[in-house]
């Protein structure tokens, strides 16, 4: 099938792909599929900016990472990008279950990450849900079995992982933690301890900060696995 072979050229792609070599700051010279790129472009992206020039290639090898960026840098790409790559090249449906989980500090920055993946995503065909509270836990919790990606806040996503049957999390790909210091300033570091600990172990984790803190390196030790530092520091 057209499809397979497409799906296999990608991934030789990416196998051969080498993030120290590779001149990465264009989109068109990553490895990524045609959905991605097509939603890149029409989402007039033009180049990637310092922190996704950096953090998108090694996360596209599988790496964990851990990004410091300011705010206002674009490290929203630096994570949905990969994240709609690794589903894409293993070719998730919706009966695989939950495949990539996103942590907000709050509710206004998750809708705005949700709205960041529907653009760039809209070449794709994954389904995608908020989890961030605001109507009944029954009421959420019947889309949420379908759903291959989610964005939540760490309060409300740990409600549902405790009392919501239909959510699959056992084939979890990828978690995101984004605004990792805000996570841990506004008191949530025990809800995603907690959270973390309904996920499998085998996964890649991203974990994205604007600032380098102790309070991000303790949660860092906690949920990645030999991370990759990327810290892109302001420049005159
Ligand atoms: P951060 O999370 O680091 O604060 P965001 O991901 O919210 O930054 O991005 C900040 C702004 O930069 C947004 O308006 C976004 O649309 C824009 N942006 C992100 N990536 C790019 C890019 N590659 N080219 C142009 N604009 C971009
Ligand atoms: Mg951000």
């Amino acid at each position: 099938k057209r499809e397979q072979v497409s799906l296999e050229q990608l991934q030789d792609a990416v196998d051969q792909f080498d993030p120290k070599a590779a001149d990465t700051t264009k989109f068109s010279n990553l490895p990524l599929s045609s959905p991605t790129a097509s939603g890149i472009e029409a989402s007039h992206f033009q180049a990637p900016t310092d922190i996704q020039a950096r953090a998108i290639p090694v996360a596209l090898k599988g790496r964990d990472i851990l990004g410091a960026a300011k705010t206002g840098s674009g490290k929203t790409l630096a994570f949905l990008v990969p994240v709609l790559e690794k589903l894409y090249r293993a070719r998730w449906t919706e009966y695989d279950g939950l495949g990539a989980l996103i942590i907000s500090p709050t509710r206004e920055l998750a809708v705005q990450t949700f709205q960041v993946l529907a653009k760039i995503g809209r070449f794709h065909s994954f389904s995608a849900g908020l989890v961030i509270g605001g109507k009944s836990l029954k009421d959420e919790a019947e889309r949420l079995g379908r759903m291959s990606i989610l964005v939540c806040t760490p309060g409300r996503m740990l409600q549902h992982l405790d009392s919501t049957s239909g959510l699959q999390v056992d084939n979890l790909q990828i978690l995101v933690l984004d605004e990792a210091d805000r996570i841990m300033d506004m008191g949530f570091k025990s809800a995603v301890d907690a959270l973390v600990e309904h996920l499998p172990k085998e996964r890649q984790t991203l974990l994205f900060s604007a600032t380098q803190s102790r309070k991000v390196s303790d949660l860092s030790r906690l949920s990645l696995k030999d991370p990759e530092y990327i810290a892109v520091h302001e420049s005159a």
